[in-house]
């Protein structure tokens, strides 16, 4: 047997300058390194890049870290700057212009990336106590894909932007290497999450960012595309109707990715949604599900909707409830309104009654579900791939192209007790009712 190859550990020279916050940003820079198996250079010398952490307080806080910045050049060459005077990159590269990266304060992840862009992290998998792909809680063979925290909306019934802050995209590079991690690892679905996917990359005003050596744009259809390329299921969760998601549909129709979008609507009527204060416009929306239908036919809409929420008459749920019926969207999931404590929309007035939220809830329901048993009894006949979730005596739990974990319908596979969850097969579908499929295998792809 070989010996494993033991890499030296990379080294980062850390000069750490301010005040306790920036010194906690260190910290946590810092104990992320270490977790991924780097060391601390004590010296310039021995380290094979140096992250000069910054402060931006004072001038003369700012002249001590230029000239910082400055010693760490002269002394080693390769310098990543970080905190508060990361905001006037400019001036920091008009003084210093080899830096190699300019982050600002609290970019821990931005500045782990580049980190790993100048030196990469030695995995050990004999000493490591965590696998590279990380620690996951999902089965095997999926994963959720986190692109981006927070949010730059303010819907009213919603407390995430004053929990999570404003939108923080991750790196599309750094991104993308989670994602090849977790392909190597076994995966074939990733699952695009954040809290607002189509807006990606807007606050890194959708910089390049180093994948493989090339620049990947941090932008929605880029890193959609770049998803696609490493041969696994792609699917987009918490998309908003932006004019730029048109740009995805063609890949979803070459089944570059799923054809799948989630894009929790809320409500159809303008009323309700514009005391919701919802991001972007919906009254062309079935429009532009009509387009994207006509370019890419398979394409599956799940949507979420709020009903009962403050001022909700029942014209405006009858506008929601003929919305639907018109739109057709592939799967719905309901919500009956409910106060959370600091939620600008708790100081509305026309609360509606428990008992009108259950009716309308109730309603709605069973509108989607004559929606939803047409849409599936169309599919019967047709063939279609699969990836198997469950099994167990009975048979198979698979779901398609369709349907998200968890929260879509499955497609049952009977007497199919030899398959094993993440295995992709073709099923012909030979039964439907109003949420799920049945279906015989045609072929298997393990
Ligand atoms: S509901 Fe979604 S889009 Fe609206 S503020 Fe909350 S996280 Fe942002």
């Amino acid at each position: 047997m070989n010996t494993p190859e033991i890499k030296p550990a990379p080294k980062v020279g850390f000069v750490s300058l301010g005040c306790p916050k920036a010194l906690v940003d260190s910290e946590r820079i810092i104990t992320k390194l270490r977790a991924e198996g780097y060391e601390l250079s004590a010296d310039y010398q021995g380290a094979d890049v140096v992250v000069v952490n910054t402060c931006g307080f004072l001038d003369s806080a700012k002249q001590e870290s230029l000239d910082a910045i400055g010693e760490a050049l002269n002394k080693n060459g390769k310098v990543i700057v970080t905190g508060c005077l990361g905001v006037d990159e400019e001036r920091i590269r008009a003084e210093h212009p080899g830096v190699l990266a300019v982050t600002g304060p609290h970019q821990y992840e931005r500045v782990v990336t580049e980190i790993h862009n100048v030196v990469p992290p030695a995995h050990d998998p004999f000493q490591d106590l965590v696998p590279p792909e990380g620690i996951r809680l999902t089965p095997r063979h999926y994963a959720y894909l986190k692109i981006s925290e927070g949010c730059n909306n303010t819907c009213a019934f919603c407390i995430i932007p004053s929990m999570r802050g404003k939108l923080a995209s991750r790196p599309a590079g750094d991104v993308m290497r989670e994602a090849e991690r977790l392909v190597t690892a076994g995966v074939r679905e990733l699952l695009v999450i954040s809290q607002d996917t189509s807006a990606y990359g807007l606050d890194l005003k959708y910089a390049d960012s180093d994948w493989n050596g090339t620049a990947l744009k941090t932008r929605f259809f880029n890193l959609t595309k770049a998803l696609g390329s490493l041969g696994v299921w792609v699917r987009l969760h918490y998309v908003y109707p932006y004019p730029h998601v048109d740009e995805v549909i063609p890949l979803m129709a070459d089944g570059h990715v799923l054809p799948y979008l989630d894009i929790p609507f809320q409500h159809a009527a303008p009323n309700v949604l514009k005391a919701m204060r919802r991001p972007g416009t919906q009254a062309k929306t079935l429009a532009r599900i009509e387009g994207w239908r006509a370019l890419c036919p398979d394409l599956a809409i799940r949507s979420s909707f709020i009903v009962g929420f403050p001022g909700e008459t029942e014209e405006d749920f009858q506008i929601l409830l003929d919305w639907l019926r018109e739109a057709k969207l592939t799967r719905v999931g309901c919500f009956k309104y409910e106060d959370v404590a600091g939620a600008a929309s708790n100081a509305l007035e026309g609360h509606v009654p428990q008992e009108v939220k259950d009716e309308r809830f109730a309603r709605l329901m069973e509108t989607q579900k004559q929606v939803s048993a047409e849409l599936l009894t169309s599919r019967v006949g047709r063939e279609i791939e699969v990836l198997v979730d469950d099994v167990d005596e009975e048979g198979a739990i698979a779901r398609s192209s369709w349907d998200a974990p968890e929260i879509d319908g499955c497609v049952y596979i009977n007497g199919e007790s030899e398959l094993s969850p993440g295995d992709m097969l073709n099923v012909r579908i030979e039964h439907a009712d109003e949420y799920d499929l049945w279906g015989v295998p045609v072929s298997s792809r393990t």
